[in-house]
């Protein structure tokens, strides 16, 4: 196991990045109510996660091998060039095959929700034709997604329109599968609902042999939210919700102990939720 991958029970996790990059949105608009000196100490404590009055963002993926099963989870920005992020283009793609990982190899991907950087590499472009980046795959999502990025207000307040290249796509060539509640996606991988960043977002419990680990998604977006619960990010879509969510899988996983994986965090996302006097904390890594 090299510091980029993880073995649960049975199951294999292997940490993939798509870029790494400084978040155009300046902080305290990303993270409204909040100011510079709120910052000060996640400054100190993650200093890999800021980059002047930005913040440093990671766009993780992760795939997981469980029962002759490959699925992966989220495809990133995709390959660009994507102009709102200073026309960056991700590298997935290169990352899976530095990995020796064959996009035909993966038989689900599994989108934690529909944001544009997390559906980019849903589709390669072949001579002028948008064609599935993973041939041999379905992809699944939440429906409450689904029928939220449809609609024409929100399609109107996303930051590129990427619905139809990325999930409209996907659906017309018959290979998107909505699903509406928690669904085992292996005996071994759970998809679970999470509400509140957006309707449908779901995190992914790995469960195998008694050990566990939790894919939390973007139920929490920067560490400083495992200490600070109730900052929301602009990318929330309901705010009451988003904290709701967030301060349960925070209690969760702390009372469990559970290793928890974040694909926005500095690669590979790997932690655990500690308590010390203060609060709570997110610890990088799984080290002593
Ligand atoms: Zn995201």
């Amino acid at each position: 196991m090299s510091d980029l991958s993880l073995r649960v029970g049975n199951v294999e996790i292997v940490a993939l990045s798509d870029m790494n990059l400084t978040f155009p949105t300046p902080l305290p608009d990303l993270f409204p109510g909040t100011d510079a000196g709120d910052w000060q100490p996640y400054r100190e404590r993650y200093p890999d996660t800021f980059d002047g009055e930005h913040v440093q963002i990671e766009i993780g993926c992760y795939l997981l091998r469980s029962g002759g099963r490959t699925i992966l989870i989220d495809t990133g920005y995709g390959e660009g060039p994507i102009e709102s992020i200073g026309g960056r283009r991700g590298e997935l793609m290169d990352d899976l095959a530095a990995k020796g990982v064959s996009p035909d190899e993966v038989d689900t991907v599994f989108i934690s929700h529909l944001h544009s950087d997390h559906v980019g590499w849903n589709v390669v472009e072949r001579n002028g034709e948008l064609v599935p980046a993973f041939p041999n795959a379905r992809y699944v999502a939440h429906q409450a997604d689904l029928d939220h990025f449809r609609r024409p207000e929100v399609q109107a307040a996303l930051p590129f329109p990427f619905m139809d290249r990325c999930v409209e796509s996907i659906v017309e060539m018959g290979l998107f599968e909505a699903i509406s509640e928690d669904t085992d996606l292996t005996p071994e991988v759970r998809a679970l609902h999470t509400p509140g960043h957006t309707p449908g977002h779901m995190s992914v419990l790995v469960r195998s042999q008694g050990e566990s680990a939790l894919i939390q998604g973007d139920v929490l977006v920067h560490p400083a939210q495992v200490t600070e619960a109730n900052w929301n990010c602009i990318f929330d879509y309901d705010w009451p919700l988003s904290t709701e969510t967030r301060m349960k899988v925070l209690e969760d996983v702390e009372a469990k102990g559970i290793p928890v994986l974040s694909c926005h965090f500095p690669a590979p996302g790997f932690g655990t939720v500690e308590r010390n006097e203060v609060g709570r904390y997110w610890r990088v890594g799984f080290g002593p």
